[in-house]
């Protein structure tokens, strides 16, 4: 449907105002303030809950670091025992992806610290710098 500003929905036919969006449009703020509250109240999506920081528990640090340990000795294994070479670089590669899977696993069922939400590092004041 054809409405609103164009910034914070979509419209079908894909224009938009002059008016600036929600930085400076003050309809545009009201528009993105009910956007934000509707996205609070429904929680993240699929996606953004995929994407998003998954801050784990000091127990879920533990399990991951005790994971951490025990691949690292599985790495220590396969450099002393395999021979250099494309089997070995593989190995060790996804010897890194099966970690981080798993931390990743285990991230998610230990989670208690809420998820951040990082600022975009081009919505930073700049630096004032005296040249
Ligand atoms: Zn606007």
């Amino acid at each position: 449907m054809n409405r609103g500003h164009g910034w914070v929905h979509p419209r079908d036919d894909g224009m938009r105002t002059r008016c600036g969006g929600p930085t400076i449009c003050r309809e545009c703020m009201q528009e993105k303030a009910q956007k934000d509250a509707e996205e609070r109240r429904n929680g993240p999506t699929p996606l953004a809950q995929r994407f998003a920081r998954h801050a784990p528990s000091i127990e879920g640090q533990t399990q991951m670091e005790l994971m951490r340990a025990h691949v690292f000795t599985l790495a220590k294994q396969i450099d002393q025992t395999v021979p250099e070479g494309r089997e070995k670089a593989l190995a060790l590669t996804h010897l890194q992806e099966a970690l981080m899977w798993a931390n990743a696993g285990i991230s998610g069922q230990y989670e208690s610290l809420p998820i951040l939400e990082v600022a975009c590092v081009y919505d930073r004041p700049k630096e004032s710098s005296a040249d």
